[in-house]
């Protein structure tokens, strides 16, 4: 059998996009493998947001140079959003690579690594520039999403639907609509199917997948509004369509666009008891020059209001968000306003990025990049700081309260604990927190009852609540009962 071996870097969509490539293989006779060593296929599926994990692909890329001479059969690929933006760069820097492939063109991989070995030549395959006729590139985008793999997925219980593809906001700093091309929203039926499907595979939690989740709309809104009173399919519609599916037991979605949370969106959040009361609603900035400079299309003011309409219409929602320190032209002053934002904004957690020039957008064309390096890593420590003093305040209300977590498996510390003792699970309740309680690993895929008894910024710990748990088969639990009520440990 052939082996493949495939490295991810990036975002939900790119691990999405690696269990379809995966999936496709399959079907081709092929398996994975987890060193380069082996395997007669090495693919990379990339990510251009920021500098940082290109570097990281160039790097492995380089690795493999001594490889590839000694064995020349061995097919290298690099997919995604770097093959996408960047293929002459790719072919200079790393000359032996065999196939770029883009974010739409995954499907044909299996053509490709048949052409790649029988012409010993570079095979290229991307998506159509966004300047060509928006419909050519839709089509140029086609989505392969039914062909999943389970086997790619971190359990068999959890998994990520893609409903839109692309992006069309084009906030100035950012590469994702270069690369993923233009914005365009799944039929519902489509989604509905794959979710049935997921559904009978096992999947109990679904996570809808969109760059701006919320701007679903299917049909398209053409410009210029609704025509003659057709409104179409929004995202409130697609999560009441999908919510009776028989064996989903959670639904989540991400990422929002503060712009686009309307309140029939946060109203089926409140209505609909699968949809988890989880909202990642990025800001960017807490200045309105800065926002302004990004093209978020929307003021500070809009963005707390925003907070304030979700936390009235989803009581005990949880909100997290992301944050880009050191845009061009941020003064100390600007900064000071993010951080008076993630003082008040009393968010779960938030993602802090540096930020990093990306030639080909407007951010890199039109502003110099004119916080010095120090000064980003300083405003980035200084933001963390704020944001887990209140992660941890938000995370401490949750002690001496009873929450349901999915459970996800062993903790990523459970391999330190002593051989006899019980195991360290992880696990997240319908606010997206993390729980670690002790259990035994067959838990794994079941909602549990967890007392909550303590925290930190980044984890909620507690114990199971022995006796009520839901959905477990009672032989089962009564072997574990003694393990599972042992007090906790770390
Ligand atoms: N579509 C999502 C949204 O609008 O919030 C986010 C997509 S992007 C892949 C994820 C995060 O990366 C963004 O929210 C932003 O904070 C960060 N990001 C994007 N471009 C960046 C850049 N050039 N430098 C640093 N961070 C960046
Ligand atoms: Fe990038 Fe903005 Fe689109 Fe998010 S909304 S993917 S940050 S352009």
């Amino acid at each position: 059998m052939p082996k493949l071996y495939l490295e991810t870097v990036g975002c939900q969509m790119n691990v999405l996009d690696s269990e379809l490539v995966v999936g496709g293989l399959r079907r081709h006779g092929y398996e994975l493998t987890e060193t380069t060593e082996d395997a007669d296929v090495i693919f990379f599926n990339t990510c251009s947001v920021r500098q940082h994990a290109e570097d990281k692909i160039y790097s492995a890329l380089g690795r493999l140079r001594q490889h590839k001479n000694a064995h020349p059969d061995t097919v290298i690929g690099v997919l995604g959003c770097m093959a996408q933006k960047d293929q002459e760069l790719i072919k200079k820097r790393a000359p032996h690579v065999d196939i770029i492939c883009g974010t739409g063109q995954l499907a044909q991989l299996p053509a490709l690594i048949k052409s790649a070995r029988d012409t010993g030549t570079l095979q290229i395959a991307l998506s159509l520039d966004r300047t060509e006729s928006r419909h050519e590139v839709e089509r140029s985008f086609e989505s392969y999403d039914p062909m999943r793999d389970p086997s790619m997925r971190p359990n068999r219980f959890q998994a990520f639907v893609r409903i839109m593809i692309g992006c069309d906001k084009f906030c100035t700093y950012c590469i994702v609509p270069s690369v993923r091309g233009p914005e365009q929203s799944r039929p519902p039926e489509q989604i509905a199917a794959e979710v049935r499907q997921l559904a009978g595979e096992g999947v109990k939690e679904i996570t809808l997948l969109g760059q701006t989740v919320n701007s679903y709309q299917y049909p398209p809104r053409p410009t210029g509004g609704e025509v003659l009173g057709v409104r179409g399919s929004r995202l409130s519609d697609l999560l009441v369509r999908i919510h009776d599916t028989p064996g989903i037991e959670r639904i989540k979605f991400i990422t929002n666009f503060p712009k686009d949370m309307t309140d029939d969106l946060l109203q089926a959040v409140r209505d609909l008891p699968k949809v988890c009361p989880y909202l990642h609603v990025p800001a960017q900035s807490g200045c309105n020059e800065m926002l302004k400079r990004m093209k978020r299309m929307y003021t500070v003011e809009f963005y707390r209001d925003m907070l304030n309409r979700c936390r009235e219409i989803v009581p005990d929602v949880a909100i997290s968000s992301d944050f880009i320190v050191g845009f061009s032209g941020e003064s100390e002053e600007s900064f000071a306003r993010t951080c008076a934002l993630v003082r008040d904004g009393k968010f779960k957690n938030s993602f802090i990025f540096k930020y990093s020039p990306r030639p080909g957008t407007r951010g890199h064309e039109l502003y110099a990049d004119d916080v010095p390096e120090e000064v980003k890593k300083r405003r980035n420590n200084d933001l963390l700081l704020i944001q887990n003093a209140a992660s941890l305040q938000d995370h401490r209300r949750y002690i001496g309260q009873r929450v349901e977590v999915l459970v996800e498996g062993p903790s990523k510390n459970a391999w330190k604990q002593d051989a006899g003792s019980p195991m360290q699970l992880t696990g997240r309740t319908r606010t997206d927190h993390i729980v670690v309680f002790d259990g035994n690993p067959r838990l794994a895929g079941q909602s549990m009852e967890i007392d909550i008894d303590d925290a930190t910024s980044f984890t909620l710990y507690g114990n199971v609540v022995t006796g009520e748990h839901i959905g477990v088969a009672c032989c089962e639990m009564a072997v574990d009962r003694e393990r599972i009520a042992l007090p906790l440990i770390g």
